[in-house]
């Protein structure tokens, strides 16, 4: 059968119709800001605290393009008698991210909790040699990461959090007590001082020059 027509032509405008109707998806980047999902792979950020330098991350990175440099360090023994240990000290951690495939893996393996996705994706560059990103950059993206979903209902506080409690209320513990070791100085400085006072005049009258010679 022949087509009818001016039918095209009608179609096309019943397209243009509902397209019309439908809610716009389009971002008005960069006057405004995109809502990113929070898993959205951005870039990396590192918790250098937590980094102990085991260089799985680098091994791992199917795309060699994590740098780290560091040096050894001797730390002296906890307690009188014992053994000084050694330490990894960072000294370098880039990531080139013009190599940089975003699979993730890096954040995976890291059995120290010490990379992150951010949603941050601001960092075009003009010069691809300026796309390798030292510490203080990664260290800056870090604070950009979104916090972690809450826990369900009932369920058992992680270790982590945990231990920075205990952590903190033993060092809270330990400046009260510092603290009131110094109220109770001051205090008993005080009384002294007071005593001190009191005593000093009937010194000085007792040992007033001249007077012993009159
Ligand atoms: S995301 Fe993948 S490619 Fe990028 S640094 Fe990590 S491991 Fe390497
Ligand atoms: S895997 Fe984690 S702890 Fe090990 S070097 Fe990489 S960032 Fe540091």
């Amino acid at each position: 059968m022949a087509p009818i027509p001016g039918s095209g032509l009608a179609k096309g405008l019943a397209v243009t119709l509902r397209t019309m109707t439908r809610k716009t998806v389009t971002e008005q980047y960069p006057d405004a800001q995109p809502e990113l999902p929070p898993r959205t792979r951005g870039v990396i950020g590192l918790f250098e605290e937590n980094c102990t330098v085991c260089m799985l991350c680098a091994r791992e990175c199917p795309d060699w393009c994590i740098y780290i440099d560091s040096h050894k360090e001797t730390v002296p023994p906890a307690a009188p008698g014992g053994r000084e240990r050694s330490r990894n000290v960072l000294d370098r951690f880039a990531i080139d991210f013009s190599l940089c495939m975003y699979c993730g893996i890096c954040i995976e393996v890291c059995p120290f909790d010490a990379l992150f996705w951010s949603p941050e994706f601001e960092y075009a560059e003009t010069d691809i040699r300026e796309l390798t990103h030292e510490r203080d950059k990664l260290r800056e993206w870090m604070w950009t990461v979104p916090a972690p979903p809450a826990l369900d209902p009932g369920a058992e506080e992680p270790k982590e959090l945990v231990a920075a409690r205990k952590a903190a209320e033993k060092i809270a513990a330990t400046q009260q007590a510092e603290q009131a070791e110094q109220a109770g100085q001051a205090g008993q400085a005080g009384q002294a001082e007071q005593t001190g006072s009191g005593e000093r005049p009937q010194q000085a009258e007792q040992h007033r020059p001249g007077e012993g010679n009159a």
